[in-house]
């Protein structure tokens, strides 16, 4: 990354560092006003404790997200701002233009989610039967081609219409494209987990990356994007008056 664009994040950060403390400091008179002691009904006592309560998340929200925007300032100082904390590569441009305080790149939050997603699944889902391999070693080559489409329909996590599979002599070769590395890596798990074939030949093509780079580049570079469910609250309940 230049000095320049280094420089930009920079001033981006310290911008949202300044707005979250006014925002805290707003938060913290609401607080002040509604927890002084004076008579109040008990019905307003329990509305008055559901704002208490909004407030409290927002605080804690708006705490952590000075924490990133603290530890992203450190990483500047400290020359490694801009590398994923899980794979060591650099997080592209177009990402930290979107979301400056990002710790991953988009790969491996990717990967992370869709694992994360495949954990709250129940048991069943999560595991399922594995098919035995005596299933299979009968099916020709075409039959192949289709049990590891009608595999990856059942699953249900990889968008299957730009993948293209061939099997040739019970090799299985894969071209075309699927939108992120956490797909080909269900592809590529569950081809031999399932079906027992694990004569793969990887060809694929993730066609996310350049979509998403494309997208962020148009985005302006002066505007922060924030958490969909703070901004609501913000907005909906913290108006008091
Ligand atoms: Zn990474």
């Amino acid at each position: 990354m230049d000095k320049k664009t280094l420089e930009s994040f920079k001033e981006l950060l310290l911008k949202e560092r300044e707005r979250l403390a006014v925002e805290a400091e707003k938060a913290n008179k609401e607080f002040q006003i509604l927890g002084e002691d004076r008579p109040i009904e008990s019905e307003e006592k329990a509305s008055v404790n559901i704002v208490l309560d909004v407030l409290a998340k927002l605080r804690d929200q708006g705490n952590k997200e000075l924490k990133g925007i603290e530890d992203a300032l450190t990483k500047i100082e400290a020359g490694a701002y801009g590398m994923c904390e899980e794979c060591g590569k650099n997080i592209s441009e177009a990402r930290l233009k979107v979301l400056p305080t990002a710790r991953l790149c988009i790969n491996c939050k990717e990967i992370i989610e869709k694992r994360e997603k495949i954990d709250l699944l129940p048991e069943k889902i999560k595991a399922p039967q594995k098919v035995s391999l005596e299933e299979y070693t009968n099916l020709s080559d075409e039959d192949l081609t289709e049990t590891i489409f009608e595999q990856l329909e059942e699953d249900g996590r990889v968008d299957t219409s730009n993948l293209e599979v061939l099997v040739q002599a019970g090799r299985v070769f894969l071209s075309g494209s699927v939108s992120s590395e956490a797909d080909r890596q269900i592809i590529l798990q569950l081809i031999p987990d399932n079906i027992g074939i694990t004569d793969v030949e990887d060809k694929l093509e993730v066609a996310e990356s350049i979509y998403i780079a494309d997208e962020a580049d148009s985005k302006p570079l002066d505007h922060l994007e924030l958490d969909d469910d703070l901004e609501e609250i913000d907005e909906e309940d913290l108006d008091l008056d």
